[in-house]
């Protein structure tokens, strides 16, 4: 990396340290030549995924909304905020991993709840019960908060059977 300062066209690295989530790298240099001090980063360019919602809306794909779909299907469950950051960044990962721009807020809500599955059973049951109703990001944490709201008012036993309909269950042909 070239000196900022002098133009020398080689400097030392010092110190490199993951930053923001192991996304980027920091590194420390100095200049052999005049001896000063400067930054880099190094970062992985991440070009902006399009989330298809059923309406044909797009907007940005956004972990930290995965996230906060996730929080509420956990609410009450001893479910730790560390799981739920790497399974939302995992759900990121699987997407970027497909290699395509734009997904279906469908597919989305089927990576979480794979992954919710493997975590805790009763907000799997919650996400997809609510989640196969509103394919829409928005609306089914609304749901979900409107559920839980509820639930915290009548005392849950786990799993309570007043409603009139089963969840559909989880479709586990090959499990
Ligand atoms: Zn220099």
């Amino acid at each position: 990396m070239k000196c900022p300062f002098c133009g020398h066209p080689d400097s030392r690295v010092l110190e490199s340290r993951s930053i923001e989530d192991m996304t980027a790298i920091r590194r420390r240099r100095e200049c052999p030549e005049c001896g000063k001090r400067f930054t880099t980063y190094e970062r992985v360019e991440m070009s902006p995924i399009l989330v298809v919602k059923k309406d044909g809306r797009r907007e940005v794909f956004d972990r930290n909304k995965i996230r906060a779909g996730m929080i509420r299907a956990c609410e009450k469950r001893p479910v730790s905020m560390e799981t739920l950051e790497e399974a939302a960044a995992e759900v990121e990962a699987r997407v970027r991993a497909s290699g395509k721009n734009e997904v279906t807020s469908r597919e989305i809500g089927e990576l979480v709840m794979d992954k919710l599955r493997e975590i805790d059973e009763v907000a799997y049951v919650r996400f997809a019960s609510v989640y196969r109703e509103f394919a829409d990001l928005h609306r089914f944490t609304e749901e979900i908060e409107r559920i839980l709201r509820e639930k915290g008012q009548t005392k849950g036993t786990g799993r309570d059977s007043h409603g009139s309909e089963e969840p559909g269950g989880p479709q586990t042909s090959n499990d």
